[in-house]
């Protein structure tokens, strides 16, 4: 069964989400433009067709790839990397947490098993499609990425505060940029059931999760935050308290 074109990803490409973020991808897969000044960093990387969506908000604001100081991934799942080799190419330095090294060094590769016993899911089929057209097979491999740990900010465009919360994958992080109270969590939480397609409220990504309970352990990690955006891998912004957020997930 093939998704209703209404429910077909839908273009946020460019949309202001918070204080100089921007938000592209589609409805279903998301990353972001954090920009300070007249420098901007890339938050995860989408899949290899959403390059368009950059290269034209890029001309639109009189920006040019030089202006992207980095690219910083939450963690190396293939839908969160498309645009990070091309823009290594270009020589932009790109961020992961070495635990998730060798998944980067991985792409592309079979999808996983509960990607596999997923697909009797007619709306979980529709994200399949759009991650196949979209050029999930294309993810090149990437070697030569800047370490991310625990504690580290960044010294990019904004600074960004780096909080290992391990669990969808080993080297899951989530960054906080404290000067516009954002918090990018990755797939650490979502706003959108990437099995149902349904928005909704923060959620873990249930069997997703290449470990589920430590994925749930590592919410602890995001505690004191306080009042935050938080925008998702999957799904809308969502502003409120962390530790409601935290609570909903749980
Ligand atoms: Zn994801």
């Amino acid at each position: 069964m093939i998704a209703s074109p209404a429910d077909d990803g839908g273009d946020p490409s460019g949309r202001a989400v918070a204080e100089g973020v921007y938000r592209f991808g589609t409805r279903r897969i998301n990353w972001y433009v954090l920009e300070t000044g007249d420098s901007l960093t890339v938050v995860d990387a989408g899949l290899p067709a959403h390059r368009p969506q950059l290269t034209k908000w890029l001309g639109d604001n009189g920006y040019e790839f030089a202006d992207i100081a980095a690219v910083v991934l939450t963690h190396a799942d293939v839908d969160h990397v498309g645009l990070a080799k091309p823009l290594a190419d270009q020589g932009v330095p790109v961020y992961c947490h070495p635990a998730d090294f060798p998944l980067l060094r991985s792409h592309p590769q079979g999808p996983p098993r509960w990607y596999l016993r997923s697909l009797w899911r007619p709306r979980f089929v529709g994200y399949a499609l759009e991650m196949l057209r979209a050029g999930v097979r294309s993810v090149e491999p990437l070697t030569g990425v800047e370490p991310l740990s625990d504690g580290d900010v960044l010294p990019v465009a904004s600074e960004l505060r780096v909080i290992h919360a391990p669990g969808h994958t080993p080297g899951s992080c989530a960054l906080y940029a404290e000067d516009r109270a954002v918090l990018f969590c990755g797939d650490a939480l979502a706003t959108r059931n990437i099995f149902t397609q349904r928005e909704g409220e923060p959620q873990l990504l249930g069997s997703a999760d290449e470990d589920h309970e430590e994925a749930k352990a590592s919410l602890e990690r995001l505690d004191g935050l306080g009042s935050v955006t938080v925008l998702p891998g999957h799904g809308n912004p969502w502003d409120g308290d962390i530790e409601t957020a935290i609570a909903l997930a749980r």
